[in-house]
């Protein structure tokens, strides 16, 4: 009984928690098309601590797809889920400093993809952060800002180097005990491709992936042949007023920003991306990063690792990638694109400027 209590009170946070993030998904259409075309067959879903909504347009088999897709979540959530005490992470994280820990390929893969893309990002992203996640515990409630000496020595054990991975045994092993994995800058987006790639076999040419308002896979177009809508939340309002309109089709975007779970003190916000320099939440001038296009994986990496860098590091850094564009929005309400979105952005609110 007070368990159940417990987690409803849980879900309720977590839920008022996602209502505060990045992205959300405008059904508003101008159509004159049979409206029926345009009812998708919707499923809400609350998986690794994560809002999950899924819509599918204009396929027979929809809700027999969604069982499937559930069954997938439930698997990504027994692979990577860190609290999951199932999970291959979790026994990852339990044998730190000890021994190597044999997993499955797909947690192999995306292991390697998330080290690979430490030391692409020269650490900005790491996913052995996760000593100084769980110091900080921000979006838990009750946090406070932990002692210096808890900080320095919850650092000095985020490192990717120390994360073992033996390809050909398929283990993992963390060098250091304390050391533990964190893969939630990446799980998003690993878990909204692989819906997309089951979506994709079964030929839906029309879905909403999106995966906590922050990971969004848009597959077609809207039934009726229109883009899809996708509208960027101002940071500072309430839920739906957004700041610029996205039209997209057959297309990925993901943000990340300062203001999605934090804590107050002392007049500063205390948020969720940690810079693993200095083991402090970000302060760099950026409020949010968005990536449109590659995998919902890159991107939803890429969007947390350019938060961790600068404006100018993160510009250099995205415009050097192919395919794959940013948009910063810095404390000072100003708005940068990278070249290929320039034109692309349809500002709607006036607090904001682009920066051209
Ligand atoms: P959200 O989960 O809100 O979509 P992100 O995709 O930016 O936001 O991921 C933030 C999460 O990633 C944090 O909650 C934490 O689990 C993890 N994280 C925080 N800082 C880093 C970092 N520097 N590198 C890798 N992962 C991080
Ligand atoms: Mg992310």
């Amino acid at each position: 009984m007070i368990s159940s209590k417990v987690k409803i009170l849980g879900m309720v946070i977590l839920l008022f928690i996602a209502a505060g993030i990045g992205l959300f998904y405008w059904n508003n259409s101008s159509s004159k098309v049979d409206p029926s075309l345009n009812q998708p067959v919707t499923q809400t879903l609350f998986k690794f601590d994560t809002v999950i909504n899924l819509k599918i347009y204009g396929d027979d088999e929809s809700a027999n797809h969604l069982k499937k897709i559930e069954q997938m979540l439930d698997d990504v959530d027994q692979q990577i889920n860190m609290s999951n005490k199932d999970s291959e992470i979790h026994a990852i994280n339990e044998a730190a400093g000890k021994k190597a820990v044999k997993v499955s390929q797909g947690t192999f893969d995306l292991m390697k993809l998330s080290v690979d893309y430490a030391e692409d990002t020269q650490g900005a992203f790491d996913p052995s952060i996760g000593p100084l996640v769980s110091l900080w515990k921000i979006g838990n409630g009750g946090e406070h800002v932990p002692d210096a000496n808890l900080i320095n020595q919850a650092k000095s054990l985020v490192n990717y180097k120390d994360i073992i991975m033996d390809e050909a045994n398929l283990t993992i092993k963390l060098a250091k005990e304390g050391m533990s994995l964190d893969l939630g800058g990446i799980g998003k987006g690993y878990a909204a491709d692989l819906v997309a790639n089951y979506l994709h076999d079964v030929q839906v040419e029309s879905a909403i992936i999106d995966l906590g308002g922050s990971s969004i896979i848009a597959i077609g177009r809207k039934p009726n042949g229109e883009q899809w809508r996708i509208g960027l939340q101002d940071p500072d309002r309430a839920r739906g007023e957004q700041l610029a309109l996205i039209q997209l089709d057959n297309e990925t975007i993901d943000s990340s920003g300062v203001y999605e779970r934090f804590f107050m003190e002392n007049g500063v916000r205390y948020h969720h991306i940690l810079d693993p320099k200095t083991g402090f939440p970000t302060k760099n001038g950026l409020k949010s990063v968005t990536i449109i296009g590659g995998t919902a994986t890159d991107a939803d990496v890429l969007s947390t690792a350019v938060v961790v860098m600068d404006l100018e590091e993160g510009m250099a850094y995205m415009n050097q990638k192919q395919n794959v564009e940013a948009m910063f929005i810095t404390e000072d309400n100003r708005i940068y694109l990278t070249s290929g979105l320039k034109g692309k952005i349809n500002l709607t609110n006036e607090r904001y400027t682009l920066v051209e």
